[in-house]
């Protein structure tokens, strides 16, 4: 499915969905151990009940308020409780469910980036400019181009042959650190390294969710590549969407 195609309704309806599905489930589970609970005492059944009852009452109220904030990028109470929520237990359970409908993978991901995006962005929160890092993927860089990159990215001779230089020239123009990871293990290092508070990562949807999942709780808004060859050679970005993070999150810009 094309990236353009894709938008955050596909996850969001799919998440609700998968919510109400698990209500089902949970409740269907209940009423199956309820006469067992019975004999070890009457008021068990009725005690898991009201329980079950006020955690789906939490889970709809979340869920309403969690819509709400992505929709409108507007902090509705809990945006900093979604994004963890969202990360951690919504995305594995809608893959559960997407694959049941035979939704691909790529679809949901790309879907669930722009849902942590909108829900970061509800936070309205800037950002000095120190804490900040752009990581790119090694794929970014022209094949046939032999500066090492990877080690500094300043190396880079802004060429024009592939984004890499373009991006330096904009980290510079905002005082921001970039990184180029040529795989999660180096991408975990640099993070380390470098203890940034917001990180703009560009990547394939499947490296940028699990940095996502990854890094948290530093949050992380994801750009995704391009691939005209196919992926991870020559991969390109859109420079004017990472542009347009850093004017939203940067202090005093
Ligand atoms: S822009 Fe930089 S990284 Fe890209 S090909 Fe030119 S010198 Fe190499």
């Amino acid at each position: 499915m094309n990236n353009r195609t894709v938008s955050k309704k596909l996850f969001l309806w799919l998440s609700v969905f998968s919510l109400i599905s698990l209500m089902a489930i949970v409740t269907a589970l209940w009423y199956f151990i309820s006469p067992r609970l019975h004999e070890f005492h009457y008021a068990l059944p009725l005690i898991f009940l009201s329980g079950l009852r006020i955690f789906f009452l939490i889970l709809v109220v979340g869920t309403i308020l969690v819509l709400l904030t992505s929709v409108f990028e507007k902090n509705f109470l809990i945006a900093k409780f979604a994004v963890k929520l969202f990360i951690q237990i919504v995305y594995p359970i809608s893959l559960l469910f997407g694959k049941i409908f035979r939704i691909p993978k790529s679809a949901i991901a790309e879907s669930f980036i722009k849902v942590n995006d909108s829900l970061i962005r509800a936070l309205k929160l800037k950002y000095k400019s120190s804490d900040v890092l752009i990581l790119l993927p090694h794929c970014l860089q022209n094949s046939d181009c032999l500066i090492r990159i990877t080690i500094d990215p300043k190396n880079c001779e802004r060429c024009g042959n592939c984004d890499i230089g373009a991006i330096c020239k904009l980290a510079e123009e905002y005082n921001v650190n970039v990184a180029v990871a040529t795989g999660g293990t180096l991408a975990r290092r640099i993070v380390l390294e470098k203890r940034p508070k917001l990180i703009i990562a560009v990547a394939c949807y499947r490296d940028l969710v699990s940095g996502i999942q990854e890094a948290f709780p530093i949050k992380t808004l994801g750009i995704l590549n391009i691939r005209p060859q196919g992926p991870c050679i020559n991969t390109e970005v859109d420079v004017e969407k990472i542009r347009d993070s850093l004017k939203k999150i940067i202090k005093n810009k």
